[in-house]
């Protein structure tokens, strides 16, 4: 990947802004000016792509490491039972365990309350 930062770019840029003015070209000036805007859009926009990379990155890692427990999903490296609806959706949300419930001993999940049976006591 380039390695490559906005203040490096920043620095050749405010370099060649000041031999602009030195050679007192505004328009030139103005033009550098709105590149440096355009250089910061797209650097931010850079950071975001490496960010959501890196997430895609570490979900397939999680996908690979995930177990189905009763309905649940368990990452073995873990504690939690994780939600089988939210992570369809691509959110891992942990369940909490509720015992003495009308159907019995249950995980239940506080993001879209689905519930079932605690795998670990059958
Ligand atoms: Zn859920």
């Amino acid at each position: 990947m380039l390695d490559i930062s906005y203040s490096d770019i920043r620095k050749m840029l405010l370099d060649a802004r000041e031999l602009a003015t030195g050679a007192k070209d505004i328009r030139l000036t103005g033009k550098l000016i709105d590149i440096q805007g355009v250089l910061y859009d797209l650097l931010e926009e850079n950071k975001e792509l490496k960010d959501k990379i890196k997430q895609l990155e570490n979900n397939k890692a999680l996908e690979k490491r995930l177990i189905k427990i009763g309905r649940f999903w368990k990452d073995p490296e873990r504690i939690y039972l994780y939600c089988p609806r939210c992570y369809a959706n691509g959110k891992l949300v942990a369940c909490d365990p509720i015992d003495n419930t009308i159907i019995g001993d249950v995980y239940e999940c506080p993001n879209c309350r689905f519930t079932s049976s605690n795998p670990y006591k059958r």
